[in-house]
């Protein structure tokens, strides 16, 4: 299934605007930048980067999904979707998905409205079935979507598909930023979650 269509600005054109997604929620650890993720970047004026013809080359290079995929419309700009999708290297990711042009990681900022949000849930879809892992997180863990979904199964019952996406993320929002015994703890539930939607696979291919 194709990800639902919004109006698209053509990718050329697509300025980030006021979205400061990028400088804020992920971690950087270049030799001219180290920033911690969910922390605004100590060059950002609040208006825009402060340093932007001199920035370093890993923010020159970076292009978030939003600016890199045409399937994606105008309203899935991070600061306005709530949700920050990043391509990855296909050899980034499990050994059975590098076969798939790229993977995904999805940072959900913009909380249940997020992933309720229509055209979510058919973006996911859409990736799943095209073999694609897609890592979902609230920040820090994060979940392999693909082992919670069964492609088919989730673009037919989308509204399923969304229930098991904000669970998913109430999880990892409980998860964010834990450390110790609190970690492993949220990290235990959600591999409880993982056993579970594995094993309901293997039963409905058996059935
Ligand atoms: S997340 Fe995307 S749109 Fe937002 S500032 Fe970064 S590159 Fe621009
Ligand atoms: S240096 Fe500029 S572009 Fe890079 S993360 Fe900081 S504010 Fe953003």
């Amino acid at each position: 299934m194709k990800p639902q269509r919004t109006k698209s600005t053509p990718l050329a054109k697509r300025e980030c605007g006021p979205c400061r997604a990028c400088c804020q929620e992920l971690k950087i650890a270049a030799p001219e930048l180290k920033k911690k993720a969910g922390v605004l970047c100590r060059h950002h004026t609040g208006s825009g980067c402060g340093i932007y013809a001199g920035r370093p080359l890993v923010c020159r290079e970076f292009l978030c999904g939003w600016r890199l995929f045409e399937e994606l419309g105008d309203d899935w700009r991070p600061d306005l979707s709530g949700a920050l999708i990043v391509k990855r290297a296909a050899a980034d990711m499990p050994k059975q998905f590098r076969g798939a042009e790229y993977g995904i990681s999805i940072v959900v900022t913009g909380g249940e409205a997020a992933i309720r949000r229509p055209g979510f849930a058919e973006y996911i879809v859409s990736l799943l079935k095209r073999g694609i892992a897609v890592n979902m997180s609230a920040a820090s863990p994060s979940t392999l979507l693909n082992h919670h979904l069964e492609p088919e199964a989730a673009g037919r019952n989308l509204e399923a598909t969304r229930n098991t996406l904000a669970r998913l993320y109430r999880m990892l929002k409980a998860a964010r930023w834990k450390r110790g015994p609190m970690m492993l703890w949220h990290l235990y539930r959600l591999e409880v979650e993982r056993q579970k939607a594995l094993m309901e696979k293997r039963l409905s291919k058996n059935s």
